[in-house]
C-alpha cells in the first residue's frame, strides 16, 4: 500500500518511515529500499554521529555467542549480509582477526561460548592460560583462567557500516532527512503519521529504532529500559605485539569479583600506536541521553587501568583519548524486536543492551520483513516484547 505525505508543500509517497537511522535504522532503511519500497529515514542528528550508541571506530562480531545459543542462526545470516554489503559497496567493513575470550572455566563467557559452539557446530579453539599468553605475547592471562579462541570473529568498522547502509539505502531511492527530530507519531493500524518540528509525514508502516530514546518515543509502552553511560578509551601501546598485523585478536576478559564479574574487551591496534579498550560491565545510569556527561573522570579510568596492569602489561595506563557511548539495556540483557502490541504496522527494535551492533545487518532485514508482511522467517521469537511483561 502506498500512502501520501506532505513535505514542505510537496506531496511525497512513502511505504515505510524509519524513526532513527543510527545502527539499526540504517540497516532497516537499506533493506526496505533495496526491496524497491519508498522509504523515509529520519534522525535527530547527522549520519553516523557520535551522540548515541553507534560510534567509536569498532565493534566486535562473533558467532559462538555466550549470551545465548539462540542468537547463532541470526549471526550466521548477519555474516552473509555484511559480506553482501561489502560486495555491493566495494568497501571492507569486517576484519576477521579472531576473538580471544578469557575467564574461569565456569564463567559466562567461556562456558557460554563453548555451549553455542557445540550446539551449532562452530569452530573454536580451547587454550590454557599459558598457551594463550605464549600465542599472543601482549596478554597475561591469569593462571586459573581458560581461553577460547574463535577464528571467525573479528570487528566491524562501526561508523563505516552505518554510513554504508545509509549510502546504499539512498542509492536505492530512500529519502533520508537529518537534524530532523521526530516529536510525535500516531497509527490507525492502517497508516502512520509522523511529525517533526516542521512537517508531517504519512506512510503505511513505521519502524522505531530510536536507540537510547526508545523509552520516550514509545512512552505509552512503559518499556523497562535503562540507559547507561559507557566510556571508551584508546591507550598508547609500547609493544608491537598489540598490532593487528601481528595477529593480535579482539579480546574479552571476564574477571571474577566478589559479587558480579567485571568484564573488559578491546581491539588490536589499527595504527600501531593506540589500542581501544573498555569495560562492558557496570556503567552509570543516564536520565537524559542528550545530557550525558562526556568528560573523563578518574573513576572511569581506574577499573580499566587495574585490568590493563594485570592482563595487558605493555600498555600506558593514561588514556590518549576517550569517548562516551550509550548502552540501552533490558532487564534480561536480550533485545526487543517485535511489532507494537497495539498497532500491527509499527515495528519496534530497542534494548540492544550493549551487544547489538553486529546484528544491524540481519535485524535490518527482519524489520523490513515485519514492516512489509507482518512476519519474518528469521528466528526472532525469543526477542519478543511479551517475554518482559509481568
Ligand atoms: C561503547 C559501546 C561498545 C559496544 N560494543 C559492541 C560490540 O563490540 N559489538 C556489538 O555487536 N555491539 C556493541 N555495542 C552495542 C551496539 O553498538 C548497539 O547495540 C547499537 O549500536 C545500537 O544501535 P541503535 O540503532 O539501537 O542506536 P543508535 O545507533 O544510537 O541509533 C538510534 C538513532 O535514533 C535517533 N533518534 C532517537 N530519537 C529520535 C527522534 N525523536 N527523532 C529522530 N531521531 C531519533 C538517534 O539520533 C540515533 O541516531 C556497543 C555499544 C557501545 C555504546
Amino acid at each position: 500500500m502506498r500512502l501520501t505525505g506532505n513535505r514542505g508543500g510537496m506531496t511525497e509517497v512513502f511505504d515505510a518511515i524509519v524513526l532513527g537511522v543510527g545502527g539499526f535504522g540504517s540497516g532497516a532503511a537499506h533493506h526496505l529500499a533495496r526491496r524497491g519500497l519508498r522509504v523515509l529515514g529520519l534522525d535527530r542528528f547527522g549520519p553516523a554521529h557520535d551522540r548515541g550508541s553507534s560510534h567509536g571506530e569498532t565493534r566486535i562480531i562473533r558467532k559462538a555467542y555466550f549470551e545465548h545459543p539462540d542468537y547463532v542462526p541470526l549471526l550466521l545470516r548477519a555474516y552473509d549480509l555484511w559480506a553482501d554489503l561489502e560486495a555491493e559497496s566495494r568497501q571492507q567493513l569486517f576484519w576477521k582477526c579472531g576473538l580471544m575470550l578469557a575467564g574461569l572455566p565456569d564463567s559466562e563467557a567461556i562456558s557460554g561460548a563453548r555451549l553455542s559452539a557445540s550446539q551449532h557446530g562452530l569452530t573454536i579453539e580451547n587454550l590454557s592460560a599459558s598457551a594463550a599468553t605464549q600465542r599472543w605475547p601482549g596478554f597475561r592471562v591469569p593462571e586459573a583462567f581458560d581461553a577460547v579462541f574463535e577464528p571467525d570473529a573479528g570487528f566491524l568498522k562501526v561508523e563505516d557500516c552505518v554510513r554504508t547502509h545509509l549510502d546504499r539505502a539512498a542509492a536505492h531511492g530512500a529519502v533520508l532527512l537529518f537534524d530532523e527530530p521526530v516529536v510525535s507519531w500516531s497509527s490507525t493500524g492502517r497508516d502512520v503519521r509522523v511529525r517533526t518540528a516542521t512537517r508531517e509525514f504519512v506512510a503505511a508502516s513505521l519502524i522505531i529504532t530510536a536507540g537510547s530514546w526508545a523509552a520516550s518515543v514509545l512512552a505509552d509502552l512503559k518499556l523497562p529500559l535503562q540507559v547507561l553511560r559507557k566510556p571508551i578509551f584508546w591507550f598508547e601501546t609500547t609493544s608491537p605485539a598489540y598490532n593487528l598485523d601481528a595477529s593480535m585478536p579482539t579480546f574479552y576478559f571476564e574477571m571474577p569479583a566478589v559479587e558480579v564479574a567485571s568484564t573488559f574487551y578491546g581491539f588490536p591496534s589499527l595504527d600501531g600506536q593506540v589500542l581501544k579498550v573498555a569495560q562492558h560491565s557496570g556503567g552509570e545510569l543516564v536520565a537524559d541521553p542528550l545530557l550525558v556527561d562526556r568528560n573523563l573522570h578518574d573513576a572511569d579510568v581506574q577499573p580499566i587501568a587495574n585490568f590493563l596492569r594485570t592482563c595487558l602489561p605493555n600498555v600506558r595506563l593514561q588514556p590518549a583519548r576517550h569517548s562516551a557511548c550509550l548502552y540501552t539495556v533490558t532487564p534480561d540483557r536480550h533485545f526487543i524486536v517485535d511489532r507494537h502490541p497495539e498497532f500491527s504496522n509499527v515495528v519496534i527494535g530497542c534494548g540492544f543492551s550493549g551487544h547489538g551492533f553486529k546484528f544491524t545487518s540481519v535485524l535490518g532485514s527482519a524489520f523490513a520483513d515485519l514492516a512489509t508482511t507482518g512476519r519474518t522467517e528469521l528466528p526472532i521469537d525469543f526477542l519478543s516484547l511479551a517475554r518482559l511483561s509481568g
